[in-house]
């Protein structure tokens, strides 16, 4: 429940409001406003009796939350998450667009690609230094060494850095470099990973389980604002399905469904939904016509040689094309004249 104090209640009021919800067994979660203060009542198992808050002092309105996720859901937080870094907000009114290489490669690799991301107008740099492979075989990532080549450049092209965190092992080193802090698909239902991320002062970037419907998707942010972070991208990145002509099958619809029901930004990654060079563009320019917060995309110069992704991987002149392409679809999906 979400118990919304007057706009002239003062600290005494909602302080009994606050003390209130204590007594009674739950968690209070103030959520300052721009005009008015509401409190969130957390941790209750059943439903909570909104006659007792509804004729205290200083409250206007109760509202029940009808989700199983809270500190998510629009109901709790109607107002728009924007999350910051640096001179990037993702979640307000221009398109984000994260490009680079699937695996961090090398240094010479690595700031090939930046200098093409940037050339073309990209916000953020991407790259794995710790790689979740299906195959123990494959390449996983140059670890810290990794990690060192982002923070390169990033100095060099100023573009903030995401990167994967795959385990608690490696959550502190990850956290020092990254600029976000990125969480895939196969780690979305990992608990521990998810509560250590919500202690990060770092945005979390959390991708979509490859089989986890939105609601488990969004209790999984749920996890991670409980411990206090409140900053998570949510990042579409296709799911299972029975088709063979694309790696995964892209949920578009995700996208308006995630916006209604959440506060938080939604980006996608047509990348790894698709697994195919020439699907990743169409799907791009879909994306903004859906009107996603960003887009993430994999870049690579030569990807005949990348270790990782190189068949999804978009050439660095057909990042530049996109680039202009789905900044203009999505001022137009927005509704902004061009
Ligand atoms: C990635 O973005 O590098 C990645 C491995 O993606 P996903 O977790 O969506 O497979
Ligand atoms: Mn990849």
């Amino acid at each position: 429940m979400l118990i919304v104090m007057n706009r002239d209640a003062t600290e005494e009021q909602v302080n009994d409001v606050i003390r209130m919800i204590t007594t009674c067994g739950y968690t209070a979660h103030p959520i300052p406003g721009g005009e008015r203060v509401s409190i969130g009542v957390l941790y209750n198992k059943g439903a909570v009796d909104d006659a007792l808050f509804r004729s205290m002092p200083g409250v206007k309105e109760t509202i029940p939350v009808t989700k199983p996720y809270k500190l998510v859901s629009r109901e709790f937080h109607p107002v728009d998450t924007i999350v910051r870094v640096g001179d990037v907000s993702i979640g307000g009114d221009a398109l984000v667009i994260i490009g680079g290489p699937c695996a961090v490669e090398s240094e010479a690799q690595v700031m090939a690609i930046a200098g093409h991301v940037k050339a073309a107008g990209g916000d953020i740099l991407r790259g794995g230094a710790f790689k979740p492979r299906t195959s123990p075989y494959s390449f996983h990532g140059l670890g810290e060494e990794g990690l060192k080549i982002l923070a390169k450049a990033k100095a060099t092209f100023g573009l903030p850095i995401v990167t994967e965190v795959m385990d608690l092992s490696c959550f502190d080193m990850v956290e020092a470099y990254a600029d976000i802090i990125q969480i895939g698909t196969r780690n979305m239902q990992n608990f521990s990973l998810l509560r250590r991320a919500g202690e990060s002062k770092k945005p979390i970037l959390l991708k979509r389980g490859m089989s986890a419907t939105v609601d488990e998707w969004l209790m999984a942010a749920e996890y991670v604002m409980t411990e206090g972070n409140t900053n998570v991208i949510l990042c579409e990145r296709g799911v299972r399905t029975f088709v063979r002509h694309s790696r995964n099958t892209l949920d578009l619809s995700a996208v308006p469904v995630v916006k209604r029901l959440s506060h938080l930004p939604i980006i996608v990654d047509p990348s790894h939904a698709t697994g195919y060079r020439d699907q990743v563009m169409p799907l791009a320019r879909a994306s903004a016509a859906v009107s996603a917060h960003g887009l993430m995309i994999e870049v690579h110069h030569a990807p005949e040689t990348a270790k990782c992704d190189g068949g999804q991987s978009l050439l660095p002149d057909q990042f530049a094309v996109l680039c202009k392409q789905v900044r203009a679809i999505f001022e137009v999906s927005e509704g902004r004249e061009l």
